[in-house]
């Protein structure tokens, strides 16, 4: 039995794709083998991750003078590699801070540089993004960095900042591909795959062209975004089976309407579910009304006390790794474009009852 999954990554994957990698498996499209055991240099492979690429680029409308590169390492290792290949002619680099991820990214990036932190939110537990009127931009940067959502707290962009010739860079990790989004306002775009994407082990650069001369000298081959953009992805071996789950995925997402049907739908989750938590004092929603995440919702129980039997009880009826993040405690319904709406039908349902026995 499947059950609804709220992990915040790896996370739910949809099920048509599950089923349509199962039948797959043993023998890929008659090459009597399964993708895994494929040459990555060989046709059946090249044809995947052309298709994979073709795919991601129709569905975020990705202008030609952008390059896609698929690379290993999790965004994680991208905190260390945007710096590595950006900053080549400026050692200075602007951050925005909103929250666990984002200061992650500037933790890393000190390593290479000077990070100017030109706005934090970190006055108000980073439970809202700071307006823009409010940032000390340099206008010599390297780049802007900013979190485009926050997955531990909930917290998402929903506006794009204007920031002039500075090049901005943008952690898509967990919400890309949840709404349109105008790529040619982003210098770089990147993330892991495990929150929206596919299978962890992937991590997609999105990246203008002109910047692809910027990396300092000690910039490894393998995460050199010029020398991977020349290669097709492939001056080492891609992650071949994590890429074929992502283009699998982007096929599902181009069948169901791509990226506008997938917005509507997303907002109408999140909307479900923030509704009713603000219709109850029993559940408490910490996040700015304007800034709240359409795809990591935290919430906290009034009396914290009940966290244990929430978690087991929600279990029960099948709705699964509620749980928040260690660093915030309470809880957190992750609700990607996997999650589908009864899946957060079952779980409004689920506070409703819960709260009538122990409200
Ligand atoms: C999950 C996540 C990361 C870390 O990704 P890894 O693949 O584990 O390195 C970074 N940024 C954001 C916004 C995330 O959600």
């Amino acid at each position: 039995m499947r059950v609804f999954n709220f992990s915040a990554g790896p996370a739910a994957l949809p099920e048509t794709v599950l089923r349509r990698a199962a039948d797959e498996m043993l023998d890929w499209r008659g090459s009597g083998m399964s993708v895994m055991e494929m040459s990555h240099r060989g046709e059946e492979f090249t044809s995947i991750l052309h298709k994979a690429e073709a795919d991601f680029r129709q569905l975020l409308k990705i202008p030609a003078n952008y390059q896609v590169i698929f690379l290993q390492g999790g965004a994680m290792a991208m905190n260390a590699l945007i710096p590595m290949n950006l900053m080549g002619r400026h050692r200075a680099a602007d951050y925005v801070n909103t929250g666990v991820w984002s200061t992650k990214s500037i933790d890393e990036a000190k390593k290479y540089g000077q990070v100017n932190v030109v706005a934090s939110s970190a006055d108000r537990g980073f439970t809202y993004v700071p307006t823009q009127a409010t940032w000390q931009t340099n206008s010599d940067a390297a780049y802007l960095h900013l979190c485009s959502n926050e997955t531990i707290g909930g917290v998402e962009y929903h506006w794009v900042p204007e920031i002039g010739d500075v090049p901005l860079v943008a952690d898509m990790s967990s919400n890309i591909l949840s709404c349109e989004i105008e790529v040619s306002k982003f210098a770089v775009i990147y993330g892991g795959a495990q929150k929206n994407i596919g299978p962890a082990g992937l991590t997609f650069v999105i990246v203008r062209e002109d910047l692809l001369d910027r990396a300092l000298p000690i910039t490894p081959s393998v995460f050199h975004w010029k020398e991977q953009a020349a290669n097709d992805s492939m001056v080492n071996t891609p992650p071949t089976y994590s890429i074929y789950i992502a283009g699998l995925v982007f096929e599902w997402l181009l069948d169901n309407g791509g990226l506008p049907a997938m917005e509507k739908i997303n907002v109408q989750k999140a909307a479900l579910l923030y509704d009713y938590l603000d219709s109850t004092t029993f559940y408490t929603s910490p996040v700015s009304k304007d800034d709240r995440s359409r795809m990591n919702i935290p919430f906290h129980l009034h009396d914290e006390r009940l966290n244990e039997r929430f978690l087991s009880e929600a279990s029960e009826q099948g709705l699964l790794q509620l749980k928040g993040h260690r660093s915030v405690g309470g809880m957190r319904a992750s609700i990607y474009n996997a999650m589908p709406v009864e899946g957060v039908r079952a779980l409004v349902d689920f506070l409703r009852a819960f709260e009538k026995i122990h409200g």
